[in-house]
């Protein structure tokens, strides 16, 4: 679990700042969730036999015994909010929400035990056109922010009913290979055997490489709609791969499946994951509700942003004031505040603590400022103030105060 340091708050809010745009320009409304829930919700919506129920929770009993779970993901306290609150009911719904997810991982590079992802969910949209806009959505995040290295990858994973058929084949198949299976994979050949093609072990690529193609089983209805998905990608220039091994680690997901990866981040290169879920609501006891969505890991795309050098502007004051003598304290606090009230965006750090010009100074350089503003009992008395830039070595001038603000205002604009 990371603490964000003061460093780097500034390129995270950039990032949230971006996509929450991206997000606002195709009208999605945040929804904001609590951290815990009942542990019995992600049991029952990521289903008991994946990797995070089976042993990435964080699980306690609460004071009165009831068994409470700090989230792993969005979606299901989403679909439990929605319901409990009928906003599923005869609705159309475009949400997203943000925030710190917990998995009790193995920590490496990309991988955390708390971690940040902002969610997408859209309910009550059954067509490809929904599941589109998102991928939409998602390409026009990362061109936002600069990165141009990932690979969008798309599947169908078929109706429950096509699944179920796909199952039974790729069970056959797997038993048949039993031997080559690794402990893990043998556990799931009955709970969760679609799994087993998400295997990451080396010694089963063969094996899996091998074994019955889910495109195969696919039945004509989720067929057609993952032509009429690759159909509207194509029409908007949206590049992807259909991969017919992709398939998702929890247990919700129908028809459509997508994934953007990236190389540059090692062997955790997945930045953003989802797909269709339709068959989550009813199964959580609600109507049958068609629901598309995904999530994004903020750390992995931080992390891609700095490896692919992009330019994260950073928010450093626009303006340091140096106050020298009592008067200039005492009035300079006033000046500062009418200064702000000017200039509602401008960033101004006032000197607190006394000390020298060359101290002041150096605190103002170290706080990035572009403008020192430097004001003395003399000034005081003659109403100015002396602007200095601390970016380049234009000559000092005198200003009057009351003009100062514009002559700042002027500055800012011009970068
Ligand atoms: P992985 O295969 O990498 O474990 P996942 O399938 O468990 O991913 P999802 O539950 O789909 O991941 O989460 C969506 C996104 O959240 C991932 O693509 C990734 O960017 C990010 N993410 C997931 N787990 C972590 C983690 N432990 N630390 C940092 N980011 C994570
Ligand atoms: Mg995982």
């Amino acid at each position: 679990m990371n603490d964000i340091l003061p460093g780097e708050s500034s390129s995270w809010q950039y990032l949230e700042d971006t996509l929450r745009e991206v997000v606002h320009a195709y009208g999605y409304q945040e929804i904001r969730l609590p951290l815990l829930e009942q542990t019995e919700l992600f049991k029952r919506s990521i289903g008991e036999v994946t990797d995070i129920v089976e042993k990435e929770m964080y699980t306690f009993d609460d004071r009165n015994g009831d068994s409470l779970t700090l989230r792993p993901e969005g979606t299901a306290s989403c679909v439990r909010a929605c319901m409990q609150h009928g906003l599923l009911y005869n609705q159309l719904q475009r949400l997203w929400y943000a925030g710190p997810m917990f998995r009790h991982e193995r920590p490496q590079k990309g991988r955390y035990r708390q971690f940040h992802q902002i969610g997408i969910e859209a309910f009550g949209m059954a067509g490809p056109d929904i599941d589109a806009e998102i991928i939409f959505m998602s390409a026009r995040m990362w061109e936002r922010l600069g990165l141009r290295d990932a690979v969008l990858q798309i599947n169908s994973l078929g109706t429950l009913a096509a699944r179920a058929e796909y199952r039974t084949a790729l069970v056959a198949y797997l038993r048949k290979h039993e031997s080559g299976l690794d402990e893990d994979s043998r556990r799931r050949l009955d709970s969760n055997p679609l799994r087993i093609l998400d295997s990451k072990n080396p010694e089963m690529q063969e094996l899996i490489g091998a074994a019955p193609r889910l495109p195969d089983y696919l039945d004509d209805e989720s067929r057609q709609h993952f032509s009429e998905l690759c159909a509207l990608l194509d029409n908007a220039g949206v590049a992807y791969e259909v991969n017919p091994r992709l398939v998702r680690g929890l247990d919700y997901y129908t028809k459509t499946v997508f994934e953007w990866v990236t190389d540059q981040l090692g062997a955790q290169g997945t930045i953003c994951a989802g797909g269709r879920y339709d068959g989550l609501v009813e199964y959580l006891g609600g109507k049958p509700t068609p629901a598309f969505g995904f999530a994004l890991g903020l750390e992995r795309l931080l992390a891609l942003l700095q490896a692919g050098k992009v330019d994260i502007p950073q928010h450093h004051p626009h303006v340091y004031l140096v106050l020298n003598g009592l008067q200039a304290v005492q009035h300079g606090m006033v000046f500062a505040e009418d200064l702000r009230n000017a200039l509602p965006g401008m960033r101004l750090l006032t000197n607190c603590g006394n000390g020298s010009f060359k101290s002041q100074f150096k605190r103002a350089d170290r706080s990035g400022a572009g403008i020192a503003l430097v004001m003395g009992d003399n000034e005081v008395r003659e109403g100015t103030v002396i602007l200095k830039s601390l970016r380049d070595e234009t000559e000092q001038e005198t200003v009057l105060q009351q003009h100062v603000a514009a002559r700042i205002h002027a500055v800012i604009e011009a970068g």
